[in-house]
């Protein structure tokens, strides 16, 4: 007879606040949660079972809630080490400001830069990360392999949206010609990174997406044959669309049309497609986006940072198309933590029209973490607590001075300042304890991006 499996191991979780962000915003003012391998195996209200089997940890989570991980949709892992610069400028100038940096990065820069984005996210309560990656100078090294590499030492899950410019300066774009792949090595590209790392399975840490950068640095040709080739392979797709005025202004001299009108003119509109950004955004792109279930990850501090403007998501939302949350690179976002898009997102959507009524702080939680599940398009598999789903959670300690006068545990985890983490599960397995990382030396990652940043920045200034 073939010996039995082992027993799966239980990690039971109670006496802790619990918001589940399900269906119906299901919440819990002390419950339990029980974990069983990389799986929620119960979840309810008052303690848990005292006859569990197999429990390896119990933990009391008195003065702590339980939430889904934040699901991050929008990241630029490379910009981490070209954090402070050009401040005050608007995205376009910004970004002429920063290519020529931005075009030296080769392996070790790219990995480090990676390793410090996931660091920074992971401790703050991130468990899904992406990374829109697309500078992949030529002899720079694997970096998509970098990249991936980094994501699986920190132990997130993780998506790569393997990114790419072809459209330069002579060619009517905005970076410059030394910056940009050719349009086949793009694809090419493109595909290998999907050969090589995407996992489609229920509890996959690593997927891949296909990611042209923005319309203003792509040609038409590749947005087609991207969507061709994500939908051959069935992967997801991912870009930047509607982000400035001024871009709105390139769209119609070029293409005759707005950024919405000419995606879905390239087969860019669809439920397996998330775009950044989407600020400047009338009611038909609104209404095209619900239409055909297209999803959007709003980067509020990114927004105000380049002086973008604020997107509609309560209109958005109302409409029914999907919206998670982004921290965008950390070139125009330093912080690069995600608690402060759950509350950027509430505050300044109040700056919009629908001002007091804009988002609630459930709301906000909502976005930061099952609508991101929704737009990375895993969200019957993470980003609510419920029976079946994969246990990437978090436990944030609310009863210490930034948060224990605040009644409501959601309000002060939005409205209030960055919770402690006292634990992140991802996949059942620990990544942050007692508010620090247990997958990697936070200090020897920042001294490795320290020395990277600055060998760059002599790079550049040579150049
Ligand atoms: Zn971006």
């Amino acid at each position: 007879m073939a010996p039995s499996a082992d027993p799966v191991s239980r990690i039971v979780i109670e006496n802790a606040a619990i918001a589940t962000v399900d269906a119906h915003d299901t919440e819990y003012a002390s419950g339990h949660l029980v974990v069983a391998g990389n799986t929620i195996e119960s979840i309810g209200a008052g303690r848990a079972p005292e006859d569990l089997e197999n429990v390896v940890r119990r933990i009391d989570g008195t003065g702590h809630l339980v939430t889904p991980g934040l699901v991050n949709t929008h990241h630029h892992f490379y910009q981490w080490i070209t954090r402070g610069l050009a401040t005050d400028h608007n995205l376009f100038d910004w970004l002429v400001a920063l290519y020529p940096t931005w075009a030296r990065i080769d392996e070790p820069m790219v990995r480090a830069a990676a390793r410090g984005s996931l660091a920074m996210m992971a401790r703050g309560g991130v468990t899904t990360a992406m990374d829109h990656h697309y500078v992949y100078p030529r002899g720079s090294g694997d970096l998509s392999g970098a990249i991936i590499g980094a994501a699986r030492d920190t132990g997130v899950r993780f998506t790569l949206a393997r990114g790419s410019m072809d459209r330069s300066v002579k060619d009517g774009g905005l970076p410059p010609d030394f910056a940009v792949e050719s349009l086949d090595g793009a694809l090419a590209g493109t595909e290998a990174a999907i050969d090589a790392h995407h996992d489609a399975s229920f509890d996959s840490m690593t997927q891949v997406a296909v990611a042209p950068c923005s319309p203003f640095s792509i040609s038409t040709e590749l947005l087609r044959q991207g969507a061709e080739l994500a939908r051959r392979r069935g992967v997801r797709m991912h870009t930047h669309g509607s982000e400035t005025v001024e871009e709105e202004k390139f769209c119609h001299e070029l293409f005759g049309m707005g950024p919405t009108d000419y995606f879905e003119s390239t087969g860019w509109l669809g439920d397996d497609v998330w775009m950044a950004h989407c600020v400047h955004m009338n009611d038909a792109d609104i209404a095209a986006f619900a239409r055909t279930g297209t999803g959007v990850a709003h980067c509020p501090s990114s927004n105000a940072r380049l002086a973008a403007g604020i997107a509609r998501v309560p209109d958005m939302l109302a409409a029914g198309v999907p919206v998670g949350l982004g921290v965008d690179g950390t070139a125009s976002n330093e912080s690069g933590e995600l608690h402060t898009e759950l509350r950027n997102a509430l505050l300044i959507n109040r700056l919009g029209a629908h001002r007091e009524k804009a988002l609630n702080a459930r709301q906000a939680l909502r976005l930061g973490t099952y609508g991101g599940a929704q737009v990375l398009g895993r969200a019957d598999q993470i980003g609510s607590l419920e029976r079946g789903k994969l246990a990437d959670l978090v436990l944030w300690k609310l009863d210490t001075l930034a948060h224990a006068s605040i009644a409501d545990p959601v309000t002060a985890l939005v409205l209030g300042a960055a919770a402690p983490v006292t634990l992140s599960l991802v996949n059942g397995k620990p990544v942050v304890e007692d508010n620090h990382l247990i997958t990697a030396d936070e200090d020897a990652i920042a001294r490795v991006t320290r020395d990277e940043a600055r060998r760059l920045a002599q790079i550049a200034a040579g150049a």
